[in-house]
This record gives C-alpha cells, sequence and structure tokens, in this order.
C-alpha cells in the first residue's frame, strides 16, 4: 500500500503481541512489592544464586500442600502426574524453566501472593530495611531475609508464571518485568503449554547473569541448596 516499511513493520509487532495476550489484564504492584522488587533489581547483591533455592523452596511448598489435601481428597491426585519438580535450561538463550507439579494457584492466588506481601519472611525484611538507615546494609537484608519469589528478579529481566489450581479447571499466566511497576495476567491459551496441574516458572535471565542456565551450575546450586527437598528434582537441557 506504499506505507513505509518502518510503520509495516511496527503493525506486524503489535498484532504478534496481541495474538498471544488477547485479555491480558494490568495490575499495580503493592506499594510495598514495588520497593522491593526496585531493591532486588538495583541492589548489589552479590549472592544472587540464591534465587534457585527460593524458588525450588516454592515449588517443594506447593507439592507439599497437595500431598495434604489429598490426604482427605484422594481425587485431587487422579490426573496421576507425579509429585516432582522439573528445572530445564537452555543456556544460548538464557533461560531457565522451574515446574511443579504442586496445587498450583488460582487467579485470585496469583493477584494475592505475588503483587502483595503476605509472607513473614519478606515483610520481616521490608521492616528490617526500614530501620536501618544505612543504605549500604540493603544487600545483607536480602541474604539475612531471603525475599521469596521476587528473588527471581535478582538474575532475571522478565519472569512468567503459568499456573493451574487444583481448584481451578482454568490456567493463568502471570508475567512481569524487573523495572515495571505493574503485572499482567491472562488465561493460557496455548494448548502446548497447558499443565494438568502446578506451576511452570521461566525465567529470562539477564544478560550478565545467563550463566546460572548453565546445566552443570544449576546442578550444582541444586545440591548445595536444595538437598533436603523430598521430592525428586529433575534438571535437563535444551538441545543445542
Ligand atoms: P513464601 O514462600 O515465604 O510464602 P514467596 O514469596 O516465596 O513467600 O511466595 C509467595 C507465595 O506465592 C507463596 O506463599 C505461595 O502461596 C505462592 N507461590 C509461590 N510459588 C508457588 C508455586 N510454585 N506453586 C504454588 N504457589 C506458589
Ligand atoms: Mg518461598
Amino acid at each position: 500500500f506504499g506505507r513505509p516499511l518502518g510503520a509495516v513493520r511496527y503493525e506486524a509487532t503489535v498484532a504478534a503481541t496481541d495474538t498471544s495476550n488477547p485479555t491480558a489484564e494490568k495490575f499495580e504492584y503493592q506499594a510495598e512489592v514495588s520497593r522491593l522488587m526496585d531493591l532486588i533489581v538495583h541492589s548489589l547483591y552479590s549472592n544472587k544464586e540464591v534465587f534457585l533455592r527460593e524458588l525450588v523452596s516454592n515449588a517443594s511448598d506447593a507439592l507439599d500442600k497437595l500431598r495434604f489435601l489429598s490426604v482427605t481428597e484422594p481425587e485431587l491426585l487422579r490426573d496421576a502426574v507425579d509429585l516432582d519438580i522439573r528445572i530445564q535450561s537452555d543456556k544460548d538463550n538464557g533461560i531457565i524453566t522451574i515446574t511443579d507439579s504442586g496445587i498450583g494457584m488460582t487467579r485470585q492466588e496469583l493477584v494475592d501472593c505475588l503483587g502483595t506481601i503476605a509472607q513473614s519472611g519478606t515483610a520481616k525484611f521490608l521492616k528490617a530495611l526500614k530501620d536501618s538507615k544505612d543504605v549500604g546494609s540493603d544487600s545483607n537484608l536480602i541474604g539475612q531475609f531471603g525475599v521469596g519469589f521476587y528473588s527471581a528478579f535478582l538474575v532475571s529481566d522478565r519472569v512468567v508464571v503459568s499456573t493451574k489450581s487444583v481448584k481451578s479447571d482454568k490456567q493463568y499466566v502471570w508475567e512481569g518485568e524487573a523495572n515495571n511497576s505493574s503485572y499482567t495476567i491472562r488465561e493460557e491459551t496455548d494448548p502446548e503449554k497447558l499443565l494438568q496441574r502446578g506451576t511452570r516458572l521461566t525465567l529470562y535471565l539477564k544478560r550478565e547473569d545467563k550463566d546460572f542456565a548453565h546445566p552443570e551450575r544449576i546442578q550444582n546450586l541444586v545440591k548445595n541448596y536444595s538437598q533436603f527437598v523430598c521430592f525428586p528434582i529433575y534438571t535437563w537441557q535444551e538441545k543445542g
């Protein structure tokens, strides 16, 4: 139609985003979370590798919760998926995925858990942060209290959480970026990404942290930090 090439390309980009994201709803983080995220993203915290321990521990908690519920509601396990954790890494693209077949999250739980500060460790962290006048101690505090799920942003530019709760027949996708005060939630529509139940986190690593996607590195971290997790943890890598 005689339009400049640049404009055509721009339209194509917008269309592509729209189809993958038909009804994404935008949410603002609770103020405390914004503050925490800002700190995590900009901190000079040197022990970034704790992110894996935090995320594996969340996966393990989710499996525990399901196992506990299934004592009284055995039908929750009817899909007979094993209770396990799978860590897949793609070192060329700097992507790590952590999948658990645990209890999963409903849409409401995504909003409540991954947009506000509910958990005690992170709340204590924020309190300690308030009390400390010394800016340089921020990074010590991260190590001391742990920052749970948000530690994913120690190493990631973008985090995608796709999750299907045992209480819901729909799967939802939470998506957040470092340096952004809002996140989105949409329904999972890609049939290839549907889970029987549980949660898959995809971490798009920062350029300087891509090394974490090396399979040996992941295996070592799992060995060092997660040896007491009582569910099997499988690791494997994308074929190059
Ligand atoms: P904590 O684990 O101390 O509660 P986190 O920040 O690590 O705090 O996680 C916040 C909440 O998000 C958890 O309490 C849980 O409800 C939810 N969550 C995080 N990861 C998962 C997961 N893999 N499966 C189910 N729920 C999860
Ligand atoms: Mg946790």
